[in-house]
């Protein structure tokens, strides 16, 4: 089966080459798949026969117009966070997350179904990797939300389930067509990529997207926690990791966000927020970075819990005297399930609960 929305408009040139009709078909059929049409028979600048040919191979599975469609949805009703289950068409879930900011909309996306990091703390790698998105998955994420919610996205972050630099052929392409005028049209720099410090990743994404944002799961101030939160750490340590990042800076000219969840009693401690500003220092020279603090979402089966306010607040202070800029992020959706992964793990275990 061929998915439209993986194809560029190259692609779906040659597909029309192929099936006898004019080149310049692809354009037309592009533009209405980015605005969020279904079916081909809404698709009017296209010829009657041409229209009811192509529903005819969508019909037989020979090609696919949509790829994912949404399963489920669940509004905050505090702050209008909407948080999406869709279904992809071998079956499988992935989630994508719709948050509403003073700036804009941004829709958080996943890159992966599952996700082979291992971090332990995260409800996405419960249940390991299954396979890769592919680009049109991606896409189809955003053009679905645009599609419900009526409203233009202008800022994308690639931090649901997944690790995008394990995905980076996908990655790139999704990037472009998002990218793309004549595609969702998103600046570069409304775009952000976080990784949990694939370091090859790093170096590939600093050469080919210098304008994209850069987004690291940091969570730890020193390799022994780390190793124990993340295991990605044990194959790249944190000064292998720092030194990567400052040639990232070097570079991009771009600052980096560290995502920093506060897990209470593990990482959480003045002592790792003196710890955490001195790598920053030694790293970076305390330039060009950004620390997001983020009380972590709890994930029951993780048997972690996030630090309470104080204690984030104080962390906070710590960094801020310190002179390292810091940010408390806003929990968005704290009524949904918020954490990346949890809607998706439900429905899997309940499908499998089904299934016994
Ligand atoms: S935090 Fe990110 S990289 Fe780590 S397991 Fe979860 S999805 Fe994968």
């Amino acid at each position: 089966m061929k998915n439209f929305k993986d194809m560029g408009k190259k692609e779906l040139g040659l597909f029309f080459e192929e099936i006898g009709e004019k080149k310049f078909r692809a354009a037309q059929v592009y533009a209405w798949m980015m605005r969020g049409i279904q079916d081909f028979k809404d698709m009017t600048d296209l010829s009657e026969s041409l229209r009811e040919r192509l529903s005819e191979m969508q019909n037989s599975g020979k090609i696919a117009l949509t790829c994912a469609q949404i399963d489920k949805v669940q509004s905050s009703t505090s702050d209008g966070t909407r948080k999406y289950l869709l279904k992809l068409l071998d079956g499988n879930f992935i989630e994508s997350v719709f948050m509403k900011y003073k700036y804009g909309n941004s829709v958080c996306i996943s890159s992966q179904v599952g996700c082979k990091m291992g971090c332990i703390f995260c409800a996405s790698a419960i249940g390991g990797h299954m396979r890769n998105l592919t680009s049109g998955e991606m896409l189809e994420q955003l053009i679905a939300i645009e599609r419900d919610t009526k409203e233009k996205i202008n800022h994308i972050v690639v931090m649901g389930t997944g690790e995008p630099f394990d995905n980076f052929e996908n990655l790139a392409k999704f990037l472009r067509t998002a990218n793309d005028e004549k595609g969702l049209g998103i600046s570069m720099r409304n775009i952000t990529v976080s990784t949990c410090g694939l370091i090859p990743g790093i170096k590939r994404f600093a050469e080919d997207f210098p304008n994209a944002g850069l987004a690291i799961s940091l969570h730890a101030p020193n390799n022994e926690i780390r190793n124990r939160l993340l295991p990605i750490n044990k194959s790249y340590p944190l000064e292998e990791l720092m030194s990567a990042c400052k040639d990232y800076t070097e570079k991009t000219g771009r600052r980096i966000t560290f995502e920093y969840a506060l897990i209470k009693g593990i990482n959480d401690s003045l002592a790792h927020a003196d710890e955490l500003a001195n790598l920053l220092y030694r790293g970076l020279g305390n330039r060009l970075c950004h620390v997001n603090l983020i009380p972590l979402n709890e994930v029951s089966e993780s048997g972690f819990s996030g630090s309470g306010a104080k204690h984030t607040a104080d962390f906070h202070d710590r960094l801020t005297k310190r002179k390292i800029s810091s940010t408390i992020r806003r929990k968005l959706g704290a009524d949904i399930d918020a954490a990346c992964g949890q809607l998706r793990m439900k429905t899997e275990f309940s499908k499998n609960k089904d299934n016994v």
